[in-house]
């Protein structure tokens, strides 16, 4: 089997967190919601365990995270849940950027469709919103600001405290899609600011299908979310269903590894940056994305001379990698990552994203390397 490198897609799982979910699957697999008897005792306290562990990474408070089914759906309620709100109160313009995750330009899609003004900022060539475009960008009758953390295609870190610092004083909702650096890039999130974080299990080792939406009080007060489902009364009505105990406790799991880990595991993900980097270089590799803003684990590279999905076959017994985000793979349009950062169809064309994690195997970079030169001729 290849090495796999497209941690940014999905990261393999920890045996801690493996070990936990099948836990919560075999043996204590209650109700979380009828806690009558042992059973569901014992969902219920895993269930708030996690909780905490999931809060502790950004600072937040146990009860202030509501589980969902991943990051698209907790865009989703951060976003449309905030129709209403807006609408009763005439803040009908939102702002974000050209660089969001699909799972947060589409449900701003649906806002423009229910009457919304829309405004997607520009990005620049190092991948990074520019704050004082934002600062120029608001208005009044601003209901929502959406800006990501971590891009997933170039794995470039965005400005979220000059971001804090222009909406200091402002009524305005601030929401993060920080699925990708979450767990990774730590103190960004922990900004009080920063009123709606979406989160994901499966981008920190841990299951997929299961997610969290952040939701920061103020004066002890939910912001005014209105949830897209009902019935059931689970995490505060903002997400009814019964809760996946056993995902939950795996993500629990996930989350406390991430906190206690970190150092290390940004520390074995740039050693292998380099060795990676060393190689692609002396091919004439161009990065996408600024090195200085780039998480560790992220490579987002051009290759000269080279088509990215030929480079990917070749390369597919020897390294698993990608040429955009996984979840828009499927349609072969040109990456709106890149192209908002204003590459060349060409140089769009000749993208590969690698992401690795902790727990990826070393590399031959040399037969990698042989690879790639031969499909240069
Ligand atoms: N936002 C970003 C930036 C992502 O990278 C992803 C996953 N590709 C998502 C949202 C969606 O996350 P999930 O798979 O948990 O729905």
């Amino acid at each position: 089997m290849a090495i796999y490198l497209d941690c940014n897609a999905t990261t393999p799982v920890e045996p801690s967190v493996a070990s936990a979910v099948v836990r919560f699957l075999e043996k204590d697999f209650g109700n979380a919601a009828s806690p009558i008897h042992d059973y569901g005792v014992f969902a219920l306290t895993a269930v708030e365990h996690a909780r905490g562990q999931v809060a502790e990474v950004v600072k937040a408070n146990r009860d202030e995270v509501i589980f969902t089914s991943g990051a698209t759906e907790s865009n989703n309620l951060a976003i449309l849940g905030l129709a209403d709100a807006g609408m009763r109160n005439g803040r009908c313009h939102i702002i974000s950027t050209a660089i969001e995750h699909k799972s947060v330009l589409e449900p701003f899609e649906e806002m423009a469709r229910l009457g919304f003004e829309v405004q997607i900022l520009p990005v620049q060539s190092d991948g990074r919103i520019d704050p004082q475009r934002l600062s120029d960008a608001i208005r009044p009758d601003t209901l929502l600001v959406s800006t990501m953390q971590v891009n997933n295609e170039t794995g470039v870190l965005q400005p979220l405290t000059e971001v804090a610092d222009i909406l200091a004083d402002r009524e305005i909702w601030w929401h993060v899609d920080a699925a990708q650096g979450f767990g990774k890039e730590l103190e960004q999130l922990r900004h009080p600011r920063i009123n709606f974080i979406s989160i994901s299990g499966h981008k920190i080792y841990g299951p997929k299908g299961i997610g969290a939406l952040v939701v920061r009080k103020q004066n002890r007060q939910f912001p005014p979310i209105h949830p897209l489902m009902f019935g059931g009364g689970q995490e505060q009505g903002l997400r009814p269903g019964t809760l996946p105990v056993s995902l939950i406790a795996g993500f629990g799991e996930a989350a406390k590894l991430a906190v206690r880990n970190n150092g290390d595991r940004m520390k074995k993900c740039q050693t292998f940056r380099e060795k990676a980097l060393a190689t692609l270089s002396a091919l004439g590799a161009e990065q996408n994305g600024a090195e200085k803003y780039t998480l560790p684990h992220v490579l987002n590279i051009s290759i000269p001379g080279i088509n990215s999905e030929v480079a990917i076959k070749a390369l597919k017994n020897v390294i698993a990698v990608s040429s955009t985000s996984a979840c828009t793979s499927h349609t072969h349009t040109p990456s709106h990552v890149l192209t908002a950062m204003g590459l060349s169809f060409e140089k769009v064309e000749q993208s590969i994203r690698l992401s690795w994690c902790h727990m990826t195997p070393e590399v031959d970079w040399s037969e990698v390397e042989n690879i790639l030169r031969a499909l240069r001729g």
